[in-house]
C-alpha cells in the first residue's frame, strides 16, 4: 500500500463540520432527530469514526414530508416562475463550484475515494448535473393536441405538472452525484423533496443543504433526513403524502420499495444494480481495449452499477487481454483516498469488505483463479486489492451476482451468436460494451444487448443529457436528459369547444 505520501491538509471548514454532530435539514432548519439519537459515520481508510449524524426515524420523515407537502401545496415555491427557480439552481451550481475543494475533501474522507477522483469526477458532474437542470426548468412544456371527437371543434393541450412532493433515497457510491443527479430534476419541475442519503455516506449531502439554504430555496422545498434505510427509508417509501419515490441501490431494496409504495400506489422510478458485460472482439484496437476494460471496472474501486464486470474476449486474445488488464490491475497504486497519490481508495465499509471477500472465497472454491489481486489489502482500512478472475463460468455466484467491488470476471467465448446469448444471460440489464473496429458488427451487437446503455469502443461515459437507466431487473425509468420529464411531471390534458 502507498503509506509513504502525505495525505493532504484537511480544510479547516471541514475539521470543524466533524467535529460536531451534524443535525438534518427540516422546512429549512438545522435540527436533531426527534429521538436525539445520533449514528456514526466511518472514514473507510481507517475504520475510525469521522463523524456523528442525526439519525432520521418515522417521526422525522413525518416532519420533513409535512414541511414538504406544505411548501409543494402553497407558498413561495408554488408561486415561483420556472425562471426563478432555474436561478437558484445555477446559483447553487456557482456556490458548489466555489466550494468545489472542500466537498471533494469531505466525500474522499466519507466514501473512501480518492481525493484525485472527487476532484475531476464526482463534484465536477455534481455541478454539471446542477446547470444542466437550471436549464430545463424553462423548458419543460406541453403540447397541442388535434381532436378529432365530437367533429373536432376543440382546443385540447396538454400540460406537464410536477409530480409533488418526492422521496428520494440514494446510496453510497457517488454520494454527492446521486444527491445532484436526484435534486435536479425535482427542483426543475418544480417538486419538492425529502432526501435520505446512505448512512454510510451523508456528510456532503449534508453541507450541500448548508448551500441550499444560502441560495435561498424557500422553507421546505429540500429537507434531507441521514438515517438508516430499515427505518427513515422505509418510512418515507411507505408515506401516504409522499407523490412519488425516487430510489437508487440494489435491487433488493428496490423490491422492498415497490411494495412499500402499493399503499397509496406512489409513482415509484427505480436505478438498481447491473452485471455488465464487456465485449472484446478479436478485431477490436486491443491496446484500447485493455485500459478500458480495467478502468471500466476498477473506477470507484469497482463500486459502480454500470461497472464492466464480465469482462467477455474472443478466444484468439483471451490472453493477450487477461495479461494486459492483470499488468495494469498489479501497477494501481492502493491508499487512503486523501493522499494525492491514491489510484485506488478503500471500498465503503466493513459490510463491503466482508462482501467481497465473500465473493473471492465463493469463486475460488467454484474453481475461479486470480490471475492477480484476489484478497483484501493490509488489515487497517477496507482495502481490496484489484482483482482478475479467470476459469469462471455462466454458472458462478461470481459471473451471475453482482459484487460491486474491484473483481472481473475473464472469459472466452468464439462467434457471436454463442456470445449475444452468453451476455444476455442475467437478470441484470443497466449497460454494456463492445470493442470492434467492425462497424456492423458492433451495432448489431448494440441491438441486440438487453441494455439501458451500450458503448462502443468506449466504457462508462455518462452525460446529464444522455438518459440512463435499466432493462430488466436494473430498474424501472429513465433518468438525465429530457427522459427525466416522464418520472418528475404528470401529464395533464385541458380540453374545451370553441365552436
Ligand atoms: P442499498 O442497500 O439498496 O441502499 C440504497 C439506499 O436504500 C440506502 O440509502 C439505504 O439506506 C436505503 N435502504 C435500505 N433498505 C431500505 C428499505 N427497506 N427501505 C427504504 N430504503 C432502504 O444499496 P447499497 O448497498 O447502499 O448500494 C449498492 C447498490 O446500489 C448496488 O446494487 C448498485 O448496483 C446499486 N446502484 C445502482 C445505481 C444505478 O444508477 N442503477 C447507482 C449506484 C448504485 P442505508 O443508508 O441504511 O444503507
Ligand atoms: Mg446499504
Amino acid at each position: 500500500m502507498a503509506t509513504a505520501t502525505q495525505a493532504i491538509a484537511i480544510d479547516e471548514n471541514i475539521s470543524q463540520f466533524v467535529a460536531k454532530p451534524r443535525p438534518m435539514l427540516i422546512n429549512g432548519k438545522w435540527v436533531s432527530a426527534a429521538s436525539g439519537k445520533t449514528f456514526p459515520t466511518y472514514n473507510p481508510a481507517t475504520g475510525e469514526v469521522l463523524a456523528q449524524v442525526a439519525e432520521g426515524d418515522k417521526e422525522d420523515i413525518d416532519r420533513a414530508v409535512a414541511a414538504a407537502r406544505a411548501a409543494f401545496d402553497k407558498g413561495p415555491w408554488r408561486d415561483m416562475t420556472p425562471s426563478q427557480r432555474g436561478r437558484l439552481m445555477w446559483k447553487l451550481a456557482d456556490l458548489l463550484e466555489k466550494h468545489a475543494e472542500k466537498f471533494a475533501q469531505l466525500e474522499s474522507l466519507d466514501q473512501g475515494k480518492p481525493i484525485t477522483l472527487a476532484r475531476i469526477a464526482d463534484i465536477p458532474t455534481s455541478i454539471d448535473q446542477l446547470r444542466y437542470y437550471a436549464g430545463w426548468a424553462t423548458k419543460v412544456e406541453g403540447n397541442t393536441i388535434p381532436i378529432s371527437a365530437h367533429g373536432g371543434k376543440f382546443l385540447a393541450y396538454t400540460l406537464r405538472e410536477p409530480v409533488g412532493v418526492v422521496g428520494q433515497i440514494i446510496p453510497w457510491n457517488f454520494p454527492m452525484i446521486m444527491a445532484t443527479l436526484k435534486l435536479g430534476p425535482a427542483l426543475a419541475t418544480g417538486c419538492t423533496v425529502v432526501l435520505k442519503p446512505a448512512e454510510q455516506t451523508p456528510l456532503t449531502a449534508l453541507m450541500l443543504g448548508e448551500l441550499i439554504q444560502e441560495v435561498g430555496f424557500p422553507d421546505g422545498v429540500v429537507n434531507i433526513v441521514p438515517g438508516y434505510g430499515e427505518t427513515a427509508g422505509a418510512a418515507l417509501a411507505a408515506h401516504p403524502k409522499v407523490d412519488k419515490i425516487a430510489f437508487t441501490g440494489s435491487t433488493e431494496v428496490g423490491k422492498l420499495i415497490v411494495r412499500a409504495a402499493t399503499g397509496n400506489l406512489k409513482k415509484v422510478s427505480l436505478e438498481l444494480g447491473g452485471k455488465s458485460p464487456n465485449i472484446v472482439l478479436q478485431d477490436a484496437e486491443i491496446d484500447s481495449a485493455i485500459p478500458g476494460a480495467a478502468n471500466a471496472i476498477f473506477f470507484n474501486q469497482g463500486q459502480v452499477c454500470c461497472a464492466g464486470s464480465r469482462l467477455y474476449i474472443q478466444d484468439k486474445e483471451f490472453d493477450k487481454v487477461v495479461d494486459g488488464v492483470s499488468q495494469l490491475a498489479s501497477k494501481i497504486r492502493i491508499g487512503p483516498g486523501l493522499e494525492p497519490t491514491s489510484q485506488m481508495g478503500p471500498l465503503v465499509s466493513e459490510e463491503q469488505l466482508q462482501r467481497v471477500c465473500g465473493y473471492l472465497e465463493s469463486g475460488y472454491s467454484e474453481g475461479a483463479k486470480a490471475t492477480v489481486g484476489g484478497s483484501r489489502e493490509g488489515d487497517k482500512g477496507y482495502f481490496v486489492k484489484p482483482t482478475v478472475l479467470v476459469n469462471t463460468n455462466e454458472k458462478m455466484k461470481v459471473v451471475r451476482e453482482e459484487i460491486f467491488g474491484p473483481v472481473v470476471t475473464a472469459m472466452p467465448f468464439k462467434d457471436l451468436d454463442e456470445l449475444i446469448a452468453k451476455a444476455n444471460d442475467t437478470e441484470y440489464g443497466l449497460a454494456a460494451a463492445v470493442w470492434t473496429r467492425d462497424i456492423k458488427k458492433a451495432h448489431r451487437i448494440a441491438g441486440e444487448l438487453r441494455a439501458g446503455t451500450v458503448w462502443i469502443n468506449c466504457y462508462g461515459v455518462l452525460d446529464s443529457a444522455m438518459p440512463f437507466g435499466g432493462y430488466k431487473q436494473s430498474g424501472w425509468g429513465r433518468e438525465m436528459g429530457h427522459e427525466m420529464l416522464n418520472l418528475y411531471t404528470e401529464v395533464k390534458s385541458v380540453c374545451t369547444p370553441i365552436s
